[in-house]
């Protein structure tokens, strides 16, 4: 889809399952399982959807998904699976820039591959790579709580990529703009690209999908609750208002949408958007 001066797709580099209780945080089952089914082992089925934006100059890839660095038993525990319909419309060596919303496996874990001798090397080699200064520092330091999110073969090899590291809202490219949220984890990014009528946002896990728009419903792993509410809650307004384009990463089934308020005075789904 055209998008501004942009041509704008998605790719989904897989599903795999979480625990569902997890991802609802406080909502309990009998509320949330209305919205998503959840398996015989309580876990909902989520995407990895990564944002691919051209110019004709530049090729941005936003996010990278799962990644292929899993063992057997991780491969059963997060139910990892290709997603057969999405082919890559781009060669690793075409993409100019990666953004990295954050670093957590699930979004960053595609960064790199193991070689032979089982050390992990970088997959987008000449990209450019545009990330929080404090999302690196986090993941090189995690808290225990995000100690298993935050895996070193994913973040070190960065080390020695073509590191872009911003801090806070930054315009890195004409109309594609990062801004930092600490709610989820320290130094998240959500991604706006702008044209003169609306804008377009992924998401990544400030809301990772449609289901989570209510505000109260947010993920159990955000590791502090009231700033992720206060930042969610101004992305909406700000999306209502300006009738943005709103790209969900792991929402199995819905691509993208327009949000509106509810008659309840919820944040909710106004129309669904295809993107591809
Ligand atoms: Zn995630």
């Amino acid at each position: 889809m055209k998008f501004g001066r942009f041509e704008i797709e998605t790719i989904n580099f897989g599903y795999f399952r979480l625990d569902g209780g997890s991802m609802f945080g406080s909502v309990p089952k009998n509320i949330w399982s209305k919205r998503i089914p959840a398996d015989d082992q309580n876990r909902i089925r989520l995407a990895t959807r990564c944002l691919v934006v051209r110019d004709g100059k530049r090729l941005f890839l936003v996010d990278v998904g799962m990644g292929d660095k899993w063992s057997e038993k991780e491969r059963a525990i997060f139910a990892i699976e290709a997603d057969e319909k999405a082919k890559p419309s781009f060669q690793p060596e075409e993409v100019t820039d990666l953004v990295l919303t954050h670093l957590h496996f699930d979004h960053a874990g595609g960064v790199s591959r193991l070689t032979a001798e089982g050390k992990p090397e970088l997959i987008y080699k000449h990209a450019h790579v545009h990330l929080q200064h404090d999302n690196l520092e986090n993941a090189k330091a995690p808290n225990v709580k995000e100690r298993a999110s935050y895996l070193r073969p994913n973040w070190e090899p960065l080390q020695n990529s073509n590191l872009k590291l911003v801090n806070g809202s930054v315009e890195i490219y004409p109309d594609f703009w990062v801004h930092q949220v600490d709610g989820h984890t320290r130094g998240q990014q959500w991604i706006e690209l702008r044209s003169p009528e609306r804008s377009l946002i992924y998401t990544t896990d400030l809301i990772p999908t449609s289901h989570h728009l209510p505000l109260p419903y947010h993920m159990g792993y955000d590791i502090c609750a009231e700033k992720l509410l206060k930042e969610k809650d101004e992305f909406l307004a700000r999306a209502v208002k300006q009738n943005s384009i709103v790209v969900f990463e792991h929402d199995a089934e819905v691509e993208a949408v327009t949000v509106k308020v509810d008659e309840r005075g919820h944040y909710a789904v106004q129309e669904t958007i295809a993107l591809n």
